[in-house]
């Protein structure tokens, strides 16, 4: 018995690292961009992991030689806490994204998780302690509860139900024709993007990271999934260092603090309440959010303001 245990358990841990490395893959494709153009430095050591706090530190950097996109960046996340970063497109968020899980290196400044600069760690351990919840998640053909278990392949099922609970996507699973065991992706069942979000947010919760990535999805949703994805948002962020970006508003309000970010500087920050306060650039796209989620234009013809 042993002579076929032992080949069908080494495929077994093959098959596990082929799964790992499509995960990797996929958040690669997720934040759009090339491979990493990034390498361990000589005998780095794993990350220490101690909470999970994020620093940038006059943080600049460049794409190409034409143009800064960030143009010093100081911005702090203490453990287990969340900050959101709000701004026009093109004003460089995701590119705070790609920093932090550090697929480019800066030009400038440094990055740090529990005082240790991103760049002389090993990458594996980097990115094994952020869990990404991209724009557009790529979903593999194959059953949704697949789908989920790449967030942490080692994990029993049990985990993986209590983990779509939690995103709040269990009740929506149990209502497809064959559960868990329904195909989605390309030639399965199409899910929306708001569905695909929350398998995102299911793996991430899996996976359970001490820092969380959160690019919230561009694409307009209606009012009822905007609800469970931040219902879901809530629940993985808990106790764990979070960043989001964001673009509707309505993500942010409960962040320890928002910084709004202007062509590749932090404008203003603060919280919410400090923020519309000041009737900056906050209140200003605030009151261009309220006025574009007229009754009228929200996409289920329901009403969408909070
Ligand atoms: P945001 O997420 O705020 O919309 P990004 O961080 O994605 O903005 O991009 C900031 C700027 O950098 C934009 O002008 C964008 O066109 C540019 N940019 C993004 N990715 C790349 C890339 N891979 N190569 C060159 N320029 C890029
Ligand atoms: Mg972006």
């Amino acid at each position: 018995l042993m002579q076929l245990y032992t080949p069908l358990n080494f495929l077994g841990m093959v098959y596990r690292e082929i799964k790992q490395a499509l995960v990797d893959m996929e958040v690669m494709f997720a934040l759009k961009d090339q491979p990493p153009e990034v390498a361990d430095a000589p005998d780095a050591p794993d990350l220490r992991r101690n909470g999970g706090a994020v620093r940038f530190e006059g943080v600049r950097f460049a794409y190409g030689p034409d143009r800064d996109v960030l143009r010093g960046i100081d911005l702090e996340v203490p453990a287990g806490r969340t900050v959101a970063i709000v701004g026009p497109s093109g004003a460089g968020k995701s590119t705070i994204g790609r920093l932090l899980y550090r697929f480019y290196d800066v030009t400038d400044g440094r990055v740090t998780i529990d005082g240790q600069d991103v760049r002389a760690v090993t990458q594996a351990s980097l990115r094994g302690a952020i869990g990404v919840v991209p724009q557009d998640t790529v979903l593999f053909n194959d059953t949704i509860g697949y789908n989920i278990a790449y967030g942490n392949p080692e994990a029993p099922w049990a985990d993986v139900e209590r983990a779509a609970r939690l995103a709040s996507l269990h009740d929506f699973i149990m209502g497809l024709p064959l559960g868990y065991e329904t195909r989605v992706g390309e030639r399965g069942l199409k899910l929306s993007g708001g569905e695909k979000q929350r398998v995102a947010i299911a793996r991430a919760i899996l996976k359970d990271p001490a820092i969380l990535l959160f690019d919230e999805a561009t694409s307009q949703l209606d009012s009822h999934t905007e609800k469970e994805i931040q219902a879901a948002l809530r629940q993985v962020s808990a106790g764990r260092t979070t960043l989001v970006i964001a673009h509707r508003l309505s993500t942010v309000i409960d962040a320890d603090r928002i910084v709004v970010l202007e062509d590749g500087r932090a404008a203003e920050s603060g919280t919410h309440v400090e923020l519309l306060a000041r009737g900056g650039a906050y209140a200003a796209l605030w009151a261009k959010q309220q006025q574009a989620l007229d009754p009228d234009d929200a996409p289920d013809g329901q009403d969408a303001r909070r």
